[in-house]
């Protein structure tokens, strides 16, 4: 199966991109950080504190998290529940970013995440795919943009949905995210030794596809 992996900071369009360039080759695309936000979401839910590494990995075992593919999107299923738009309240940002910190979570998710990849040809975006997940994918990106224009595509997103949070909010937010996913000690978001680079700062979203797919291409 051919794998491609995808990693950046949030907010650096993984999805956005990774999604036109997987429709373009013809290639399931697999958000893993979709499993974290369930896992999240279950914590919110069950009024657990997210960043309680003990209470999060005690309730484990109740949760069943699966991905499914209804006409090629991604689907997330928490205990049997499409919980796809839940997964994206800005609470469930913050949850997710916690309870990935926690090694139980991680090691949880860790064999779906490579048994889709191990079946399916993808494109799989995430902060650990090409360093840890699928550390023999074929091509590896690492997806970013400066911290105020990814703050400003996330806080459009938001707006879209009819959210009245501030510019200044999802801004810190997203800093919040970015510390905690680099200096966690388990899986820190970094580049792949082996992963090309792509600053989208500046570049429109067909611009980013074009560019991506371009070295997806040139790599098989
Ligand atoms: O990509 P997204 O913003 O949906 O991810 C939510 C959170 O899940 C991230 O802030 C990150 O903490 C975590 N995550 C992760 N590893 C992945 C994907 C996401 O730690 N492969």
């Amino acid at each position: 199966m051919i794998n491609v992996a995808i990693d950046g900071p949030a907010g650096a369009g993984k999805s956005t991109v990774a999604r036109a360039a997987a429709k373009e080759l013809g290639y399931i695309y697999v958000d893993t950080g979709a499993l974290y936000r369930a896992v999240g979401v279950y914590g919110l839910r069950h009024g657990i504190p997210t960043d309680n590494g003990e209470k999060i990995s005690a309730i484990l075992p109740e949760i069943k998290v699966e991905l499914n593919f209804i006409d090629g999107v991604q689907h997330v299923f928490l205990n049997g529940d499409d919980v796809s738009e839940e997964i994206r309240l800005p609470e469930a940002s913050m949850a997710a970013s916690n309870v990935s910190a926690i090694p139980l979570v991680r090691a949880f998710l860790f064999d779906l995440q490579r048994e889709i990849a191990a079946k399916n040809n993808c494109i799989m975006d995430g902060r650990d795919i090409g360093t840890v997940v699928l550390p023999d994918a074929k091509v590896k990106i690492f997806l970013t943009a400066d911290d105020e224009e990814r703050a400003m595509r996330r806080y459009k997103e938001l707006k879209e949905k009819g959210s009245n949070v501030s510019f200044q909010e999802v801004l810190d937010d997203l800093r919040v995210r970015d510390y905690n996913d680099s200096h966690r000690e388990i899986a820190p978001l970094k580049p792949a030794e082996d992963s090309v680079t792509v600053n989208t700062t500046g570049m429109n979203l067909e611009e980013s596809v074009e560019k991506i797919v371009s070295i997806i291409k040139e790599k098989m």
